[in-house]
């Protein structure tokens, strides 16, 4: 593993290091990202991805990112660009979000302007009360792809590396970077000592699609507290769950079947829809999302950018430019 001559470090090549790069690199700085992991074994590959804050540590600071970030996956799909590149990736799906409670607030996550309240005869048995929506929903494995490529073609590099035991490790693969960018989800624990960030595991089926479009979230429901169904072109995921303090990644076969039922008692035909693929990753939670600059020992700077929770898609171009601009007054290059 060779050093690199980068001037900026990003630890991290999930949805958080790559967008962070990207918007470092596409500032014409020489950017490297350093990663134990490639994009499609990180937590992020594991999203299903619904835009919408969710488990994530609310402060004034998430709505602002969450709104930009909408806004750069609406211009992403927009036909103005002349792009297909995240064609079939990216899109605003229309959905139902249920819950078991009957409640007067739909959950945080549901994007305000956009709801409207379900008739009686679409909300699915075991729950009380729906609401219609639309959100961008982005099919993560394909995303992943478009943002790794979208860093090459600025000039970044992506290096997967040993995973550092401490930001001295990226420090020395890096020796001339001056500022080293801490996305390291969930890593970030060990990495810098973070012992308020935990871990929510979550699992999630890929299916063949039977021909669905519309995605579903049910939550509350007596047999299965977390129902969801995501499609995306030829696939469906499924999820779910959200098992605080288990960090290990290895799906479990027996949640797999619950997840599959739960699904298939909303929609029968994905109950012997062909199984491709099982997910797994470890939402990085902490009280508020840490982003933000510091000084090491040794004088350079990091900016961390880490800890989004079950929002990191939902968040990530927000946090991204925020830590640029963090980079940027670090190096003096910002005007
Ligand atoms: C089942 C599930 C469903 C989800 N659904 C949604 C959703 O619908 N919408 C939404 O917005 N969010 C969702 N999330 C949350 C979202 O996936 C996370 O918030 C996001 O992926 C975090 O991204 P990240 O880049 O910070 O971390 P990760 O994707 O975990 O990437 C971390 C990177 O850092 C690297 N790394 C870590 N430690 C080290 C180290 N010491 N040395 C070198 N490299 C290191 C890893 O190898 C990896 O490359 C979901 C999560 C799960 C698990």
């Amino acid at each position: 593993m060779p050093p690199t001559d980068a001037d900026v470090l990003v630890v991290g090549a999930g949805v958080i290091g790559l967008t962070t790069a990207i918007c470092l690199a596409e500032a014409g700085l020489r950017v490297a990202v350093g990663a134990a992991e490639p994009p499609r074994q990180t937590t992020s590959v594991a999203a299903g991805a619904l835009w919408g804050p969710h488990l994530v540590g609310m402060d004034d600071r998430v709505p602002r990112w969450a709104d930009l970030t909408r806004d750069r996956l609406a211009e992403l799909t927009a036909p103005a660009l002349g792009s297909n590149a995240v064609a079939g990736i990216v899109r605003t799906a229309a959905g139902i979000t249920a819950t078991a409670a009957a409640s007067a607030e739909p959950p945080e996550y549901a994007a305000a302007g956009t709801l409207t309240r379900c008739e009686p005869a679409e909300i699915p048995d075991g729950y009380a009360t729906g609401w219609r929506l639309s959100a961008p929903l982005i099919a993560m494995p394909g995303y992943l792809d478009y943002l790794a490529d979208r860093l090459g073609r600025a000039g970044g590099s992506t290096t997967f590396t040993t995973r550092f035991g401490a930001l001295t490790d990226a420090a020395a693969f890096a020796p001339a970077a001056r500022v080293i960018v801490n996305c390291a989800g969930y890593g970030a624990r060990d990495l810098v000592g973070d012992r308020d960030l935990g871990a929510v595991r979550g699992q999630a089926v890929v299916v063949r699609n039977p021909g669905l479009s519309e995605f579903f979230v049910g939550t509350g429901a007596a047999d299965w507290p977390l129902t969801y169904l995501f499609p995306h072109d030829d696939v469906v995921v499924l999820g779910g769950t959200e098992e605080p303090g288990r960090d290990d990644r290895d799906p479990d076969p027996v949640t797999a079947q619950h997840i599959i039922a739960a699904c298939a008692a909303i929609r029968p035909e994905l109950g012997d829809a062909d199984v491709l693929d099982h997910r797994v990753g470890l939402r990085p939670v902490r009280p508020s999302v840490r982003l933000e600059a510091e000084q090491a020992p040794d004088g350079r700077t990091v900016v961390h950018n880490y800890g989004h929770g079950g929002a990191g898609v939902t968040l990530s171009w927000g946090c991204a430019e925020d830590a640029a601009r963090l980079v940027l007054a670090a190096l003096g290059a910002l005007g």
